[in-house]
């Protein structure tokens, strides 16, 4: 493999910290030169990961921390940088690759950046394409690079979608572990708070998309994302519920077959992946025992129980800027649910009323429409939970 150029958002977060994993095992300096790390306000982690991995430059996005990450990298001879202008310039400094993981729209314009000065970007934000879908495929088109989820429901239908074999495609089903509160009734879901909501069963994630997995609303974001990026209409998109979390998605053609692709629960396969692409690499994770595995299982999900999979296909048949308002209401309703400040089904109640009221925007020519939506969207969710 030739040395590629790598930056990495959200280098300091739960994908972040896989990929420097990854990179180790793909073998590190020899295989990839990083150019960037970025963070935000863990300042400290983010010194030792630019150190530890020889990065060129580290960026925190809170431009109130730089004196602490220059002072943390003092006598290194790493660049700090902060704030948007460091982002965007880690986003510029002539990438191959560039992995998307920071959290939340925050991850939007650098991401948008480096797609445009032609990088190929493995992407696990899911925001860019939730809010900003076709100005984002859009981006990456014009750039010339490629586009490699990393997401590992999209990571699977990546490796089985025949795109050769687009006229023949029915459908792709996401899969959806169903979270810690799969068979919980709605009233006791009425009541839990986020340190039991955070713990899920299979995947060991951020605490944001943990708490988005026992609501669903990450499955929900992830319909979206794969209309997107697989080019689908609305009534391709399925999710079933699969309890062990070992077939990561499947694509349905047109004579009945199913491609699937399966693997342990464990994100460096999907980041490794994305890195190697298009070679598949020798990876170390847990190797697949069906003996042991015995069954495997799967159930519809519930939509009264978990709505937010009902708004996503409101959404995805609305077009528009209805996923930037999913998005951006559903971001605070859940750090208000993080804080006590929101029930757990609250957070969906709250995103549909938004969602209704910002019903009839049209679609977005610029990203600046975007953030407009984003930030109504969140000033009407904001107002919402203040009754
Ligand atoms: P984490 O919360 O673990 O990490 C988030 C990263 O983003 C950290 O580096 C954090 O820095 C940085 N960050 C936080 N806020 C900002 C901001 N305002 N501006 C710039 N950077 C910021 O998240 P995950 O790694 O779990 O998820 C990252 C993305 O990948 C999300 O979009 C998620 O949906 C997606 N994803 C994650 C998966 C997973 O397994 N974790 C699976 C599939 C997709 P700091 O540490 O300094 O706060």
């Amino acid at each position: 493999m030739q040395t590629r150029r790598i930056a990495i958002f959200g280098a300091t977060g739960s994908i972040g910290i896989n990929t420097l994993d990854v990179i180790a095992q793909l073998g590190g300096r020899d295989a990839f030169e990083i150019t960037a790390v970025t963070g935000n306000s863990n300042v400290e982690a983010l010194a030792r990961l630019a150190i530890e991995h020889g990065a060129a430059m580290a960026v925190t996005a809170d431009e109130s921390r730089y004196d602490d990450l220059k002072q943390e990298l003092s006598g290194t001879g790493i660049e700090a940088a902060s704030g948007a202008s460091g982002l965007d310039e880690a986003a510029s400094c002539n990438n191959d690759i560039v992995m998307a993981a920071i959290v939340g729209t925050a991850g939007l314009a650098p991401t948008l950046k480096a797609a445009a000065a032609g990088a190929d970007i493995a992407l696990a934000n899911k925001e860019c394409l939730v809010s900003a879908g076709p100005l984002f495929m859009d981006a990456v088109k014009r750039g010339g690079g490629m586009l490699i989820p990393v997401d590992s429901e999209h990571s699977a239908i990546f490796q089985v979608f025949e795109e050769n074999q687009r006229r023949a495609l029915d459908r792709v089903i996401i899969t959806a572990s169903g979270g810690p509160f799969r068979q919980m009734s709605l009233d006791e879901m009425r009541h839990v708070d986020a340190a039991t909501a955070r713990a899920h069963p299979n995947w060991s994630m951020g605490l944001k998309i943990s708490i988005d997995s026992a609501s669903m609303f990450n499955k929900a974001l992830e319909m979206i994302e794969a209309q997107h990026l697989f080019d689908l209409a609305p009534g391709q998109v399925e999710v079933v519920v699969h309890p062990q979390s070992i077939i990561h998605s499947m694509v349905g053609y047109a004579d009945g077959s199913i491609l699937a692709q399966l693997g342990a629960p464990d994100m460096r396969t999907a980041i490794g992946y994305a890195l190697a692409y298009p070679e598949r690499r020798p990876l170390s994770v847990e190797r697949l025992d069906f003996a042991k595995l015995a069954r495997l299982d799967f159930e519809a999900p519930d939509e009264t129980r978990f709505p937010a999979l009902k708004l996503a296909r409101r959404a995805m048949e609305r077009g528009g800027l209805q996923g930037a308002v999913l998005n951006g209401a559903k971001e605070v309703a859940l750090e208000a649910f993080i804080e006590g400040r929101c029930g757990f089904l609250e957070m969906a109640e709250i995103t549909e009323a938004v969602m209704a009221e910002m019903d009839n925007l049209p679609a977005a020519t610029t990203i600046d429409d975007v953030y407009q939506a984003d930030s109504e969207a969140r000033r009407r969710a904001a107002s919402l939970l203040r009754r």
